[in-house]
């Protein structure tokens, strides 16, 4: 599967907004956002006018799709997924990011980016409901248990981002329990349950033209 390479700040940089793409170095001062606080590019720094309406709607939608690593193509999957499905588009478009696994294995607190989090499911360090899943997008239902593979609990950094556990916030609809090394997806969210400052009706705009 094709994945984005290029420095992961240039995209915080390009949204404006700090989107956690890089562990624990996103809460310190070393974060570009931090240090240059305007788009990438030789004339990043001279940007200026109003946005047009496309514009901020496509702001919005680059920076959900950036803040899960996803490619434009699948992005545009999940966003025909969450169409068809009954419900809000955008809170079901959420909900369909949000139960991908290598986003529960980072909220739950093993990794400390969603990137880490597909390269370890990858590898094989990730059971769910007991048996070994290795595909990042595997959407997990309500009630599923995810646990680290046996051979995989003194990963160090898995221990590492484990140790920071405490300063993310737990999300509602996860249970973790560190002693075990066990979470659990509790519910399918509420948009008010998930942390993701997004606006998006943007999006569903953007695609509905
Ligand atoms: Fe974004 Fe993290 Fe880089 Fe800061 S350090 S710009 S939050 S990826």
């Amino acid at each position: 599967m094709a994945r984005y390479r290029d420095a992961k700040c240039k995209l915080c940089r390009r949204e404006g907004d700090k989107l956690f793409l890089k562990g624990d170095r996103c809460y310190t001062k070393k974060c570009a956002i931090e240090q240059r606080a305007f788009p990438p590019g030789q004339h990043g720094h001279l940007r200026k006018g109003k946005p047009s309406k496309y514009n901020i709607q496509l702001r919005e939608k680059q920076k959900l799709r950036r803040m899960y690593g996803l490619l434009e193509l699948q992005f545009r999957n999940y966003f025909e997924k969450a169409e068809r499905q009954t419900g809000i588009t955008g809170t079901n478009l959420l909900c369909l990011l949000e139960r991908r696994l290598d986003n529960v294995v980072y909220r739950l607190g093993f990794s400390s980016s969603r990137s880490t989090s597909r390269q370890l499911i990858r590898h094989n360090h990730f059971l769910v409901n007991g048996k070994r899943v290795n595909i990042p997008s595997y959407l997990v239902k309500p009630g599923d248990r995810v646990t680290l593979a046996e051979k995989s609990k003194n990963l160090f950094v898995v221990q590492e981002s484990l140790k920071n556990f405490d300063a993310r916030q737990m999300v509602s609809y996860l249970e973790m329990d560190v002693n075990k090394l066990e979470g659990r997806f509790l519910d399918i969210p509420s948009r008010e349950a998930m942390p993701i400052p997004v606006n998006e009706y943007l999006i569903v705009e953007l695609y509905s033209k």
